[in-house]
């Protein structure tokens, strides 16, 4: 499918920039221009924080509540088309696309929802034999201003996962998108401002990492920075960010843990989803299938068949399943990473290969377990599969990394599923799902290299955006 070249510009406070350079966005699948935006410059970021710092009228919850309502009601109706914009930009699969369009109707419903709900505590002050006869009250103010950094591999659900409680909570952003997939971004917030966000809420900048993202980064009026992307650059940001609070939403490695009661059509399932969706490129994916060794060579078997299911080709193709990477480059990086395993070991039973951007889905056996492709993240559509023991040797198979995102356990045994969610170093774990699986409000995040533990999700991501003020009086 080809669509007229978009033309886009990165926006202070709704203002469209000026003439600069600009970023040339390509469609993976095709490598044809899907669309251009122009980029910002250093003073476009010191008016973005000025404009954010000035504020403007401010919101009552009502009124936000009105504005999230009214975006949940435009994205409903354009739906299709942010669709086609993902697919354009970043080859995912339109099937994906339209779920991840989905996705972020629930995160604007759930923060629409939650500028209703008062988030105060109350606490006695007579509790104590030190104590009084007064009250102490709690409510949320907002910050005076958000940094948000996102990822390529949600191009619109990322971007909400910032915005939409942001301003739900009422704290004015300044957006750096990823410029793997600034479109979608640009068009969201464009459709923020429609249903009525004041412009001085959001800014979003494209630009070189010197000039845009690193003096947001460092800047003292700048009093959280939200990061969701990669382990090195978290780590990057973490030591330069100076005395601001910090969200960090980093790489995952996450297994998919296989015991031998799995009913194993079930495990088989969940296998391929966790593996394949998205092109591979979640942050939790299944990067590791950790099967019991008893069933080892059948799950092979059957994971193989169902590999074959996941048809991977024409983005644009509605009976496709997994669509590009986000470009060649990763491509090639991934099919490196297969190599390496081979000569390390281990043997490709399926796919292995790559055309263009497009990564063949690939299982991968016998795979050593300090290989690349165990110990890093592969962010592509990749499944090495790995076996065990016992329930003490999956836990600490499944703790070797620094990773510590999210799990996913297949048993029927309850005692089993109680030892991996206590003993698993993750923010998450799943019995009988996937390792992402979530809703949109729910707490999410991961610890270790994946995250400083603090969570997001709309409700969390509501309280990184604020600060908790108390007020006692006498009672
Ligand atoms: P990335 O390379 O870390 O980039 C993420 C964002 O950071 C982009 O907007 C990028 O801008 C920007 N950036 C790059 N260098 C920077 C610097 N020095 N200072 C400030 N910002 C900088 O990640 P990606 O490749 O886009 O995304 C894939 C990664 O995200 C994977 O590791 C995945 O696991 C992770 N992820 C984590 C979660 C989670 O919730 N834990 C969710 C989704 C993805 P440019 O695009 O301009 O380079």
């Amino acid at each position: 499918m080809s669509l007229d070249i978009i033309q886009k510009n990165s926006l202070v406070a709704g203002n469209p920039v000026g003439q600069g350079d600009l970023l040339v966005v390509k469609n993976p699948y095709t490598d044809e221009v899907v669309g251009t935006v122009v980029m910002a410059t250093k003073s476009d970021v010191e008016q973005s924080i000025d404009k954010a710092l000035q504020g403007g009228r401010k919101l009552s919850r009502h009124e936000r509540f009105q504005v999230l309502e009214k975006a949940r009601h435009l994205l409903t109706q354009r739906r299709e088309k942010f669709a086609n914009l993902i697919t354009s930009e970043s080859g995912l699969a339109i099937r994906e696309a339209l779920y991840e369009t989905g996705r972020t109707i629930d995160v604007l419903l759930f923060a629409s929802l939650q500028c209703l709900q008062d988030d105060g505590e109350i606490f006695s002050g007579d509790t104590s034999t030190q104590g009084k006869s007064r009250k102490i009250f709690t409510f949320r103010e907002p910050l005076s201003l958000a940094v948000c950094i996102t990822p390529f591999n949600h191009p619109l659900n990322q971007v909400a996962h910032k915005v939409a409680p942001a301003l739900a909570a009422g704290t004015p952003v300044i957006l750096k998108p990823s410029e793997k997939t600034p479109l979608t971004a640009v068009a969201f917030a464009e459709l923020l401002y429609e249903a009525g966000m004041p412009c001085h809420m959001l800014s979003v900048l494209l630009g070189p990492t010197s000039e845009i993202a690193e003096p947001l980064v460092k800047d003292s009026r700048v009093q959280v920075v939200a990061f969701t992307g990669s382990v090195p650059v978290g780590k990057r940001i973490a030591s330069a960010a100076g005395y601001k609070k910090l969200v960090l939403e980093l790489g995952g490695n996450d297994p998919m843990i296989i015991m031998e009661d799995a009913d194993l059509g079930v495990a088989v399932h969940l296998a391929a989803e966790g593996a394949y969706r998205n092109s591979g490129q979640r942050c939790t994916g299944v990067k590791r299938i950790l099967v019991h060794e008893s069933i080892h060579d059948t799950f092979v078997e059957k994971f193989v068949a169902k590999t074959k299911e996941y048809v991977c080709g024409d983005p644009f193709d509605p009976a496709t399943v997994v669509g590009t990477v986000i470009d060649e480059a990763s491509a090639i990086y991934l099919e490196t990473v297969v190599n390496k395993a081979v000569s390390q070991g281990a043997k490709v039973v399926w796919g292995g290969t790559r055309t263009g951007a497009l990564m063949q889905p690939t299982v991968i056996t016998q795979v050593p377990a300090d290989s690349d492709i165990v110990v890093h993240e592969s962010f592509g559509p990749l499944a090495p599969v790995l076996s065990f023991k016992d329930v003490d040797d999956a836990i600490r198979l499944s703790n070797s990394t620094a990773y510590g995102l999210s799990a996913g356990i297949v048993t029927k045994n309850m005692d089993n599923a109680f030892r991996f969610i206590k003993e698993l170093h993750v923010g998450s774990v799943n019995i009988n799902e996937v390792p992402g699986y979530r809703v949109e409000n729910s707490p999410f995040g991961g610890i270790k290299d994946s995250g400083l533990g603090v969570k997001e999700g709309v409700i969390e991501a509501m309280k990184a955006f604020s600060y908790v003020k108390t007020f006692s009086v006498p009672w």
